[in-house]
C-alpha cells in the first residue's frame, strides 16, 4: 500500500453540532485531551468569546490570526488522524457553520439530556441530512437531572425521521448517577466519582445476571430497570446496522458526561471505528475517489484575517482526494489559471503552522489575494474535474443598509461586495427601485454588526442600518415567473439577488404557507444549490 494510501485512510473528518450550551466544547477539549494535542482542558477556546461574541470579535482582530471559532483541530488517536470542525453556534452562528458541514464526513451531535433537541440542534441536523452523512449522537450531562432516555430516543426518531441504536445504556442520573452499561461489551463502566483530566475508567465485567455484583456497583434499585430495560432494547429495539449508520439512517446514541469525561473515550474509540475514512465527492456525473493520488479540494469558507494592517483573506479547503505538497503547482479550475497556493497551513487548536503536505480529508487554509470564492475547485493539472457547489442557505436576518457619506459610492460597494464574496452576508436589492439602499440578509444577526464594523474600519465608510422585519427568505423554482402576478400577503417583499434571480421576502411562516396554497404551481426553496 502505497504511503498516500495509507494516510488517507487513517483520516477521519467530522463536525461537532449542537445548540449552545449543550456541552459541544467541553467534549471537544476531551476529545482533544486524548489525542494529546493540547495540555489543559479549558484552552480550546475562551469562553468569553462565544458568550461576547461582538467585542471579542473586535478584539480577536488585534491578534494576528484566525478566530479560533472557526478552527479546525487536528490531532492523532491510537493510528487515526482526527479532523475535527468545530461549528460555532450562539450569537455567531452564520452561514459559515453550514457551510463547514459541507467539508465534513461525519457528525457528532451532542445533546442536553435535560432539554433535548434545541432549535439549534435541529437547523443544525437538517444540513447534516441533506448529505446523508453519518451522525452520531452523545446525551450529555447524565451528571444531572435528565429526561428519560427512551423519551430522548423517541424524540430524535419522530423530529429527525432516523433510527436510533444506543450503544450503551445510562444508569440512574442526577444524583443517582452510577454509569452506563455497554451493550456491544457487556459490561458497566462504573460512574463512582469525578474524573476530571485524563483518568482512564477501567470498565468492570458483570453480567447482568450476576445479581451480586451488580447490587454492589449500583444498587438494588437500580438494577432491576437496568435489566429490564436492556432486555427490552435487546428484544424491540432497531438492529445495529452499520450500513444504515454509514447512510445517514440510523444514529449510534451514547450517553455520558463530557463535563466529568465520562463516557468519552468509549465514545471516541467506538466512533472511529465505525467511521469511514474520507468519502468520495461528486464532481459533474463523475465520483472522484477519494484515493485517487491527485490532489484536489474545494474552497468551503473564506475568511479575512481580522488585522487592519494584513488586509489578507485565508481560504479553507477540504482535500477531497490525494496528498497535497506544498511546492506544486495546481489548477484553479474556475480561474482557468495554475498556482502556487501560498502558505498553506493546518490550523492547531489556536496554533497555526505552514504545512510541506497533507492529504485527503485534511483542511488546509491558504493564503488568498482576493482569487477565490466558496465552491471553487482546486486540482492537479489536467485532472477533469469540479465539484458541486455549495449550497447557499437562507439568511434569517435582514436589514436594509445605506451610506451615510454619499461621497463613498465606490468604497461601500467595494466593501458589501467584498464581504458577500466571503460568505458572511447576502446581497439583494428590490428591482425597479431606484435607491441606494442595499438589503443585506444573513444567518447571525452578529453578521450585521461586524459589517458596519467592518465597513466602517476597513473601507473607511459608515452607513445607516434598518432592520427589517423579514424572517424568511425563499427562491422561486421557476424563475419565467413575474411575482408580480403573484398572490402575495401585503407585506411580502419581491427581491433579487445578484445574479438576477427573484426571491420573496416573508414576515412570518403563514405567508410563505398564504403564498403557496393562493398560488398554484409556484414552488418556493430554501436555499439556492449555485
Ligand atoms: P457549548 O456551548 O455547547 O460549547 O457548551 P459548553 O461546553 O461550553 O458547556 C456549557 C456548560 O455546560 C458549561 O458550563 C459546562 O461546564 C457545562 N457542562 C458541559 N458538559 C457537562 C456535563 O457533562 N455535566 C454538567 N453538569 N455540566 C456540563
Amino acid at each position: 500500500m502505497s504511503d498516500t494510501i495509507k494516510e488517507i485512510q487513517r483520516r477521519r473528518t467530522f463536525a461537532i453540532i449542537s445548540h449552545p450550551d449543550a456541552g459541544k466544547t467541553t467534549l471537544t477539549e476531551k476529545l482533544l485531551l486524548y489525542g494529546g494535542a493540547i495540555q489543559m482542558a479549558g484552552s480550546v477556546k475562551g469562553k468569553a468569546t462565544a458568550r461576547h461574541a461582538v467585542s471579542d470579535w473586535m478584539e480577536l482582530e488585534k491578534q494576528r490570526g484566525i478566530s479560533i471559532t472557526s478552527s479546525v483541530m487536528q490531532f492523532e488517536y491510537e493510528d487515526f488522524c482526527i479532523n475535527i470542525l468545530d461549528t460555532p453556534g450562539h450569537q455567531d452562528f452564520s452561514e459559515d457553520t453550514y457551510r463547514t458541514l459541507m467539508a465534513a464526513d461525519s457528525a457528532v451531535m451532542v445533546i442536553d439530556a435535560a432539554k433535548g433537541i434545541e432549535p439549534q440542534t435541529r437547523k443544525l441536523f437538517r444540513i447534516c441530512a441533506m448529505r446523508n452523512i453519518p451522525i452520531f449522537t452523545f446525551i450529555n450531562k447524565l451528571d444531572r437531572e435528565a429526561r428519560s432516555p427512551y423519551e430522548l430516543m423517541e424524540e430524535l426518531e419522530t423530529e429527525f425521521g432516523i433510527g436510533t441504536y444506543p450503544m450503551n445504556w445510562p444508569i440512574g442520573c442526577g444524583r443517582d448517577f452510577k454509569g452506563v452499561y455497554d451493550r456491544t461489551k457487556r459490561e458497566i463502566l462504573a460512574f463512582t466519582e469525578f474524573h476530571r483530566g485524563q483518568n482512564r475508567i477501567e470498565p468492570i465485567e458483570c453480567a447482568l445476571e450476576d445479581t451480586e455484583k451488580l447490587d454492589s456497583l449500583i444498587g438494588e434499585k437500580l438494577r432491576k430497570p437496568l435489566t429490564d430495560d436492556i432486555e427490552l432494547l435487546d428484544g424491540a429495539g432497531y438492529d445495529f446496522d452499520i450500513e444504515a449508520v454509514r447512510q445517514g439512517k440510523l444514529s449510534p446514541v451514547f450517553f455520558g458526561s463530557a463535563l466529568n469525561n465520562f463516557g468519552v473515550e468509549p465514545f471516541l474509540e467506538s466512533f472511529l471505528h465505525m467511521t469511514m475514512p474520507p468519502l468520495p465527492r461528486a464532481s459533474g456525473d463523475d465520483i472522484i475517489d477519494p484515493f485517487d493520488p491527485r490532489f484536489s479540494a474545494f474552497v468551503f469558507k473564506i475568511q479575512a484575517n481580522m488585522n487592519k494592517a494584513h488586509r489578507d483573506r485565508i481560504a479553507f479547503m477540504r482535500i477531497c482526494s490525494g496528498k497535497f505538497q506544498r511546492d506544486r503547482e495546481y489548477y484553479h479550475v474556475q480561474a482557468g489559471k495554475t498556482l502556487r497556493l501560498a502558505q498553506p497551513q493546518q490550523l492547531m487548536a489556536d496554533d497555526r503552522s505552514i504545512i510541506d503536505e497533507a492529504y485527503a480529508g485534511d483542511i488546509i487554509g491558504v493564503f488568498d489575494p482576493g482569487i477565490f470564492s466558496i465552491g471553487d475547485t482546486i486540482c492537479e493539472k489536467g485532472m477533469d474535474v469540479e465539484f458541486a457547489g455549495i449550497p447557499t442557505f437562507a439568511p434569517e436576518h435582514f436589514a436594509a443598509v445605506e451610506r451615510l457619506d454619499t461621497m463613498k459610492r465606490k468604497q461601500f460597494e467595494k466593501g458589501i461586495e467584498q464581504i458577500a464574496q466571503e460568505g458572511a452576508i447576502q446581497i439583494f436589492h428590490e428591482p425597479g427601485v431606484v435607491m441606494e439602499e442595499i438589503i443585506v440578509g444573513v444567518v447571525g444577526v452578529l453578521q450585521l454588526e461586524v459589517l458596519e464594523y467592518r465597513l466602517k474600519t476597513e473601507y473607511g465608510v459608515d452607513i445607516r442600518r434598518r432592520d427589517l422585519p423579514f424572517e424568511e427568505i425563499r427562491w422561486m423554482k421557476d424563475q419565467s415567473i413575474d411575482p408580480r402576478d403573484l398572490n402575495l400577503t401585503s407585506d411580502t417583499k419581491w427581491v433579487q439577488d445578484f445574479k438576477g434571480n427573484n426571491l420573496l421576502l416573508f414576515t412570518a411562516d403563514w405567508c410563505v404557507r398564504w403564498a403557496q396554497q393562493k398560488n398554484e404551481g409556484l414552488e418556493l426553496k430554501e436555499f439556492d444549490q449555485n
